[in-house]
Order: C-alpha cells, then sequence, then structure tokens
C-alpha cells in the first residue's frame, strides 16, 4: 500500500477556519480492491490474482509466469510500508520479488496467517488473510502521484514526484522542489495540457501521450468513485517501457455512501477498530484514543472541550465520544458498553449540555446501563440543561454510586481522581 504522503501533505496545507471537530472515518481500500476499480476506468495494473491459500497462491504464480519476468507477492493489509515491514514470525518483507513460482509458494506461507507490522499499522500489526500473486517486469523506475482534496485550494490537488518509492516522505522532508502540486479546476476537470506537463515533469518523456491520458484517467476515477485520496507510490516504468500503477491507496468519502454503494460494501471490517465499528453501527461518533478516561459527551465543541480539560487536570481521555443531540436511552447504554469493554479505561465521566437533548434521557440511559453493565469503576456526571433537575432525582433515587458535579472543573478533576491519576 502507499506511503502516506499525501494525507500528510493535506494536513500541512489546510488552514481550517473552523475547527475539524466531526470525525469521519474515510472508508479505506486494499490494495487490490483499488486495483479492480482502476481497472474499471482504464487505469494500468499489472495482472494479478488475489489469493488466500498457499495452493492458491502456487496456481496463481503457474498462470501468470508465462510472460512475465518475475513474480510478485504481496500482503494485503489495509496500511502503507509493507515493502520494509516485518511479520511477527520475524519472516522480512510483505513485498517480495521473485522469478521462481515455488517461491511465491513459499512467501505465500510466511505471510498468510500472520501479522505484518509496517510503521503505518498499529504495535502489533495487522493479519495477513489475503496476499496478490502479480505479474512483474523487472524494478521499475518510481514516480509518485497522489490526487486529493485540498483546503487551500478548494477543490482536487495532484501531488506528484519523479523521486517515487518507500522513501517519499524523506524527499518531501529533504528535496521539496522535487514535489510538484497541480490545482485541478473542479468545474473543468484535469486538462490534457496540465497532464503533459506534469508527464514530463515525473520524467515519463517517452510515453507522454500514454501516462497523461492514465492520470486523466485517474482523476475520472477519483471524481466518479467520491475519493478523498487516491495514492499511487510507485506510478512505475518498466525497463521495457510499460507504465503500471504498481500500488494504490484509495480512501472515500463517507458521505457517498449512500451513492457509492458497491464500494462500501467492500469494506474489511476485520481490520477497522471494532470499538469504532459498534459506535458507527448505532450512530455514535467515536474515535479511540490512548488515555484511561472514558468519556461520553453530547456535541462535538463539548467533546474537545471535555478532553482537553481532562489533560487540565493532569488525566488523558481514552476516546473522543459525540453521542449527539437526538441521543436515545439505548444509544447511551451501546455506548457505555463501547466504553466498559476497552480495558484502558478506568473512569467514565459523562458531560452532556442538555440543548435539545433531554437530561432526563441521558440519566435513565446511565443508570440502566450502569444496573445492566454492572459498572465497577467510577463515574462521574455532569448535566446541565433541559429537565436537569429531574435528571438529578433520577440518578439520586438510583442509589447507585454515581458521583455528581455541577461544573466542568469540578467533574473533570473527579474523573481524574477517580481514574487513580
Ligand atoms: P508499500 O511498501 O506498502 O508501499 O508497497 P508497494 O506495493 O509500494 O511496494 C513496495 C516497493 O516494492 C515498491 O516501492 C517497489 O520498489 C517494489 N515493488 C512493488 N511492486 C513491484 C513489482 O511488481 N516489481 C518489482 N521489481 N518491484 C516492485
Ligand atoms: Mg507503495
Amino acid at each position: 500500500m502507499a506511503n502516506s504522503l499525501a494525507r500528510a501533505t493535506a494536513f500541512l496545507l489546510r488552514k481550517p477556519r473552523f475547527p475539524i471537530a466531526c470525525p469521519n472515518r474515510r472508508l479505506n481500500l486494499h490494495e487490490y480492491q483499488g486495483k479492480a476499480l482502476m481497472q474499471r476506468f482504464g487505469v494500468n495494473v499489472q495482472k494479478f490474482r488475489v489469493c488466500d491459500t498457499v495452493e492458491d497462491a502456487l496456481e496463481a504464480a503457474k498462470q501468470l509466469a508465462p510472460g512475465a519476468q518475475e513474480l510478485v507477492v504481496k500482503a494485503q493489509v489495509l496500511a502503507g510500508g509493507r515493502g520494509k515491514g516485518e511479520f511477527d514470525t520475524g519472516f522480512k518483507g510483505g513485498v517480495k520479488v521473485t522469478t521462481s513460482p515455488d517461491d511465491v509458494g513459499k512467501f505465500a506461507r510466511e505471510m498468510l496467517g500472520n501479522r505484518l507490522i509496517t510503521k503505518q499499522t498499529k504495535k502489533e500489526g495487522e493479519l495477513v488473510s489475503k496476499v496478490t500473486v502479480a505479474q512483474g517486469f523487472g524494478p521499475p523506475r518510481e514516480t509518485y502521484f497522489a490526487i486529493l482534496l485540498d483546503r487551500e485550494t478548494l477543490g482536487p490537488l495532484i501531488v506528484a514526484s519523479p523521486a517515487g518509492g518507500v522513501d517519499i516522505e524523506q524527499v518531501a522532508e529533504e528535496t521539496p522542489d522535487k514535489i510538484y502540486k497541480v490545482p485541478v479546476d473542479i468545474k473543468k476537470g484535469l486538462r490534457l495540457d496540465q497532464a503533459e506537463d506534469l508527464a514530463v515533469k515525473l520524467g515519463f518523456d517517452k510515453n507522454v501521450a500514454e501516462v497523461s491520458q492514465q492520470m486523466i484517467n485517474l482523476y475520472d476515477l477519483f471524481i466518479r468513485t467520491d475519493a478523498t485520496q487516491i495514492e499511487i507510490n510507485p506510478l512505475g516504468e518498466t525497463g521495457d517501457g510499460q507504465v503500471f500503477c504498481f500500488d494504490a491507496k484509495m480512501n472515500f468519502d463517507d458521505n457517498a455512501q449512500f451513492r457509492q454503494k458497491d464500494i462500501f460494501a467492500m469494506e474489511d471490517r476485520s481490520q477497522t477498530d471494532p470499538r469504532e465499528l459498534a459506535a458507527s453501527e448505532h450512530s455514535l461518533n467515536y474515535i479511540g484514543m490512548e488515555g484511561n478516561i472514558g468519556c461520553l459527551v453530547n456535541g462535538a465543541g463539548l467533546a474537545m472541550a471535555t478532553m482537553d480539560i481532562i489533560k487540565l487536570y493532569g488525566g488523558t481521555p481514552a476516546n473522543f465520544l459525540d453521542v449527539g443531540g437526538s441521543v436515545n436511552e439505548r444509544q447511551v447504554f451501546e455506548a457505555f458498553r463501547i466504553l466498559t469493554q476497552d480495558e484502558q479505561v478506568r473512569a467514565i465521566f459523562v458531560n452532556i449540555f442538555g440543548g435539545i437533548v433531554n437530561c432526563a434521557t441521558i440519566a435513565n440511559g446511565v443508570t440502566k446501563a450502569c444496573r445492566d453493565i454492572k459498572l465497577k469503576i467510577p463515574l462521574v456526571v455532569r448535566l446541565q440543561g433541559n429537565n436537569v433537575d429531574a435528571a438529578k432525582v433520577i440518578m439520586k433515587e438510583s442509589g447507585l454510586n454515581i458521583e455528581s458535579a455541577d461544573d466542568m472543573d469540578d467533574a473533570a478533576q473527579k474523573a481524574v481522581k477517580g481514574a487513580g491519576i
């Protein structure tokens, strides 16, 4: 999978006029899924097969070997840096190139069923349940090509470099003049002259026409699939002048799910944070973090303020969780379930401002969840606003060990203390 220069560039280029408080999961696809989409849009990829057993991989190697100079085996995980990655078994490299079909079986055996650790995975790595076997034509000349949405130019931006490959982050840092940025007018699309100019800058002098058409096809794919990012690293040229997208990283806008159903159906849920998946099933905005105070808050602004105030008093939040304005008892229960399943969480801090939401609904949800889950860790609840008096009565009469607080400072200090910090 490609490196994350595009993401980093988008981050560096952005100058948000509003704080970005709303979490967005941005669907991430495997390389093999991205490449299948590319094929539909006339983008060149090497012939490949997706395999989930060693036998499949050997069979694929036999089929692909004729006409190929080499065979390439790649572990499929939702993270980049596979080439330089290492398996939990000590086996090195999630991308292997060989000329022997037998080696393909050996590599597949080393990869399948083991965890690949790269600089982009969590520290225990990701389980490899699929590999691809592809035709190769010798080491390519490697360039970098990405399309992303850019806040500065308020539209698609192409980021490209003749110095592609696994060290693109280093190129961006040490020789930023080798990185080209081309804003695209969203109404006009990528113009042929822009693409041709870029093809020359990337060193494709002998095949400008083909490469610029590939860029236009990639741009078409980006727009028509509601992608937020397409990153090809490397966009490569083989010794005999063939041009391929050797790697593919694609992300899509969650807001477009309703019209991109076939793409969203491809999501590999086994490699997504299970807490985030559970939260999204109940329309809760959740982002897991590494601290130990679980937060349940309504409104993204208040959620941010809650995380800040926890930090101010020496604690660390375990998550961002915005239950939203129309939260019901069921969602409060599910939110508690997600928080308590996280072993790191040592205290829960509920911070709700009752504007649209009725505080009594929260109080009922909280007390029910405490009973059903048999909550064993300290719980601090700060409610203000709509129907707060009734909510306080519900919590008091529940007889549960709930620590109430009126203001945020007091509540945050109690939560930090409850977590034993
Ligand atoms: P990543 O490490 O997850 O970004 O995976 P890539 O698919 O980009 O592969 C990493 C590196 O392996 C590339 O930068 C190339 O140098 C090399 N590589 C990838 N595909 C091929 C191939 O088909 N043939 C050869 N010879 N090298 C390849
Ligand atoms: Mg790559």
